[in-house]
């Protein structure tokens, strides 16, 4: 006989049937977003040459990702962060030095590239010049999220992502603390660049949040808000007439928004390529009393405050 199940079974029922956290896999996260960008510029009118240039990027993170050597922290650290509910690998701390020489390969690889564009190569000219002291100041800054230079800002920060990446990668799920805050990655403290419904596998028809830095995604129910999570007043909006596959999800209770990137509408949607190429929604969020919940890590607009 069928019955009603009470809120505690439901969510006895959701820890069984799919992952809470979901490590990267830093390959295929970025071989997956360079296609994807690279998908999206074709339609994309104005910022087709900026998402391009994101794709070659993501394309070099790939490449960087197969021979990343990071150090793996301590074992002392990781039962620490577990036994205290916090990231085992907070984004906060200094990043893993091997960061340095991906950000360095990247930009000699991109600077020799035919056609980099006139913009770029004086930016990538001094961060190739750049010693270890100042490249660390860059990467503190563009951490930090406040005051990042927003030439140096993607380049900064598309290094860092290999590195954390490749760090979470090595995590167990073990290693994440159960009680950490749900608005945070639990690998590394860093919000999310966006929330993702999934289709297929046992991830089909959940809602995951992805972290802007690692990559490592972790659910969430549809009705709570991915930034306060409160449940009251959430609603999708979106372009009239435009593609569904992106929506911004607004929240009354803290008044922002995040964008919910939706592959059953597209099966090829990666959250932060899809993030950045719907510029044009946040152009019209811009104008709603709905400030954006986070940045896009390859962007350096920032959060609205
Ligand atoms: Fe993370
Ligand atoms: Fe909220």
């Amino acid at each position: 006989m069928q019955r009603i199940l009470q809120p505690g079974e439901i969510e006895g029922l959701e820890r069984i049937e799919f992952p809470r956290v979901v490590l990267p896999r830093p390959r295929e996260l970025f071989a997956d977003r360079a296609a994807r960008l690279r998908e999206l510029a074709a339609g994309a009118g104005e910022i087709a040459g900026y998402l391009l240039l994101l794709a070659h990027v993501a394309e070099l993170q790939a490449k960087a990702a197969a021979s990343i050597r990071t150090t793996p922290p301590a074992c002392g650290s990781l039962a620490r962060a577990v036994a205290h509910g916090l990231p085992p690998l907070p984004a906060a701390e200094a990043p893993d030095p091997a960061w340095r020489a991906v950000l360095r390969e990247m930009v000699a690889d991109l600077g020799a590239a035919a056609g980099a564009a006139a913009p770029v190569a004086p930016v990538l000219a001094a961060l190739g010049a750049a010693d270890d002291a100042a490249l660390d100041r860059l990467a503190r800054v563009a951490l930090d999220g406040a005051g990042a230079d927003p030439a140096t800002q993607p380049f900064v920060m598309a290094a860092l992502q290999v590195a954390a990446a490749d760090r979470a990668a090595r995590l167990s799920l073990a290693d994440l603390p159960d009680s950490a805050p749900a608005t945070l990655c639990p690998a590394c403290g860093t919000p999310p660049v966006a929330s993702v419904l999934r289709i297929g596998g046992a991830l089909g028809g959940h809602r995951y949040l992805h972290c802007g830095l690692c990559g490592t995604e972790w659910h969430m129910v549809r009705v709570k808000c991915s930034h306060c999570e409160s449940t009251r007043g959430i609603r999708l909006r979106g372009i009239e007439g435009g593609d569904p596959t992106v929506a911004a999800e607004t929240c009354d209770e803290c008044r922002t928004y995040r964008k919910l990137v939706n592959q059953e509408k597209d099966p090829r949607a990666e959250p932060l390529a899809d993030d950045l190429a719907s510029l044009a929604l946040d152009l019209l969020m811009a104008e709603t009393v709905y400030a954006r919940a986070s940045g896009n890590p390859l962007l350096a607009l920032g959060t609205d405050e």
